[in-house]
């Protein structure tokens, strides 16, 4: 899929619009805890496919390369639980998905770095120090997350956070006790 293939979606927009009934104003939002999931922004791996999500009104997901906790993921795990029906309701748990065959396993960390040093000399030590993020095990990539979203002050004390493993060969997604 290229650039020029997404501008060309204007026709099946036009559709979804013409058919799209309006969404509940961010006010209106259902009074319940909210579900936040994290996973890999790999398009094999959908959470909407695999737990057969409402198109509309599920959880909210959050992707990244891996499906890794970042700052910007505790940031958005922040703002959403403390937004969420302006203050009267919360985030109630996230879900973190990592998934097999992910990229994230196929390519270490010094991949990505040793190709970003070709591609940017002179930033050696920038590049030594960003998060690049590689999972060797997925049991272990879930535990390490999962500690870093429990261990974050500034989010609900009751926040539950799940880890599933999701495997793209076969369709399942496994929870992972953590
Ligand atoms: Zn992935």
């Amino acid at each position: 899929m290229s650039a020029e293939s997404v501008r060309k979606m204007d026709k099946a927009n036009d559709a979804y619009a013409s058919a799209h009934s309006p969404s509940p104003s961010f006010k209106d939002f259902p009074d319940q805890k909210a579900v936040l999931v994290l996973t890999c922004l790999d398009p094999r791996c959908e959470p909407h496919h695999f737990w057969d999500l409402p198109a509309d009104m599920g959880p909210g997901i959050m992707r990244n390369a891996g499906g890794r906790v970042t700052e910007d993921v505790l940031r958005s795990i922040r703002v959403i639980s403390t937004i969420m029906s302006y203050g009267r309701n919360t985030v109630g748990a996230v879900v973190i998905v990592h998934h097999t065959d992910c990229g994230m396993i196929n390519f270490s960390d010094d991949f990505v770095k040793g190709k970003l040093k070709e591609r940017h000399p002179g930033h050696d030590q920038e590049i030594d120090e960003m998060f690049i993020g590689e999972i060797k095990d997925l049991e272990k990539s879930l535990k390490e997350d999962v500690a870093l979203i429990r261990a974050d002050p500034f989010l609900p004390k009751d926040l539950e956070v799940l880890a599933f493993e999701y495997d793209v060969f076969t369709g399942k997604a496994r929870e992972v006790k953590v």
